[in-house]
């Protein structure tokens, strides 16, 4: 059983179809890349693949759940499963490396908490521990408004991690960073991927990253899947 399927899976908005007749499995512990470029239905194929969007037509499957189906406590849970990585980070520039991290937790605590001590240790001793696994635990006092861009999207990762998430969502993770940065972090994520077992499903405009980096390469154009292939079939020399 794939982590994610689409099945023939349709979605327009205001009349206007942004993604066509789309079929496409994530196989567990797999990292593909989904490439194409700007407006091609990245995007709302990632928020399809989480419920923040329903299908038209056609069906998803995500960690053997039909979004469409689920109720809302349902789909929570579900989400709490996935992880989701956006390009602006979305961290809290004024809190440290750490609390961020540790908000990762807040869908399963369901509780707001205020500062670092707030969490229980074992919490605390895990997400300096994820951290470490994206190379910032030296870093977990720092605020993130301090990081730079590629530190600020590791320390993203590591929020993430603390889900302890089966299928990570990464929504052009380093549109925003310079080509070192992104290389850093498109590996920590695939070492990561590779540790754990986790799926990743990560959009990238840059095929080169691309190719250098995931299992499997989908292209989007238009909203139609024009290529689904190993990346060692479209790089022979790797
Ligand atoms: P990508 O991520 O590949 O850049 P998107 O999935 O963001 O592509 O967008 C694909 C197309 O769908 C674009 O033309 C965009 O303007 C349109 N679109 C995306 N979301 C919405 C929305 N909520 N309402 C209307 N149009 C949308
Ligand atoms: P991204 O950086 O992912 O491509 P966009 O800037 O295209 O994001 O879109 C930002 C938000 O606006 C998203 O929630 C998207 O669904 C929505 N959106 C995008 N295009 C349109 C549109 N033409 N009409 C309405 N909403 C849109």
């Amino acid at each position: 059983e794939p982590v994610l399927r689409l099945s023939g899976v349709g979605k327009s908005f205001n009349g206007v179809t942004v993604l066509d007749d789309v079929s496409l499995e994530v196989p567990r512990g797999r990292f593909v890349a989904l490439t194409g470029p700007s407006g091609a239905g990245k995007s709302t194929l990632l928020r399809l693949a989480n419920g923040m969007h329903l299908p038209d037509r056609g069906t998803v499957s995500t960690l053997g759940e039909d979004p469409a189906a689920c109720s809302r406590s349902r789909l929570r849970a579900l989400r709490a499963r996935v992880g989701f990585v956006f390009q602006q980070f979305g961290l809290v520039g004024r809190l440290s490396a750490m609390e961020n991290v540790l908000m990762g937790a807040l869908a399963t605590l369901r509780l707001p908490r205020y500062g670092v001590m707030s969490y229980p240790r074992a919490l605390r001793v895990r997400a300096v521990e994820q951290l470490d696994r994206v190379g910032l635990a030296d870093q977990r006092f720092q605020r993130c408004d301090t990081l730079s861009g590629g530190q600020q999207q590791r320390v993203a990762v590591a929020r993430t991690l603390l889900q302890s998430p089966e299928l990570i969502l990464a929504d052009e993770p380093v549109a925003s960073l310079d080509p070192a940065a992104s290389v850093l972090v498109l590996d920590t994520l695939k070492r990561i991927s590779t540790e754990d077992g986790i799926s990743v499903l990560c959009s990238l405009h840059q095929v080169e990253l691309a190719l250098t980096t995931a299992d499997q390469i989908v292209a989007l154009r238009d909203g139609h899947l024009i290529l689904n292939e190993p990346a060692t079939t479209l790089t022979p020399a790797r």
